[in-house]
């Protein structure tokens, strides 16, 4: 079972990442034909969802975050006043689950993978694991 990690360093606090194309290098050089791609990334403050990557609707996304995170005062902030970043994370999800099909991954025309950055800058970290079918 082919397992690879990719690195990600985010610039902002808030940060879209379009992670595709490390994605289907990792996908296409494992020799799996058929068979299932887990995208999932060890951490409690950002997240992988599969969307457009438009530049309207990163902005969009990034603005709905911080619409549906920022309006209460949150018992986590107490700790490390970042609970924002957790529920926006724990809304959107930490992995997403894809079929590889022909030896690549299917995405619709115009999915994407993409990383979200809820508490950054930091440095994250990204795993690939690939099950054969
Ligand atoms: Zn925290």
């Amino acid at each position: 079972m082919p397992v690879e990690h990719l690195r990600v360093s985010t610039k902002q606090r808030r940060q879209i990442v379009d992670i595709t194309s490390q994605v289907a290098a990792i996908v296409t050089g494992a020799g799996v034909t058929e068979g299932l791609a887990c995208i999932s990334a060890p951490h409690c403050t950002c997240a992988i969802y599969v969307n457009e990557n438009e530049s309207g609707l990163v902005s969009d996304t990034l603005d709905i975050i911080a619409q549906i995170s920022e309006t209460a005062d949150w018992q986590h902030d107490r700790i490390d006043d970042n609970a924002a970043a957790h529920l926006a994370a724990s809304i959107i999800g930490s992995s997403v689950v894809l079929p590889v099909v022909g030896g690549q991954l299917e995405l619709g025309t115009w999915q994407r993978i993409m990383l979200a950055e809820l508490d950054g800058p930091r440095n994250r970290r990204v795993t690939v694991t690939i099950l054969s079918g």
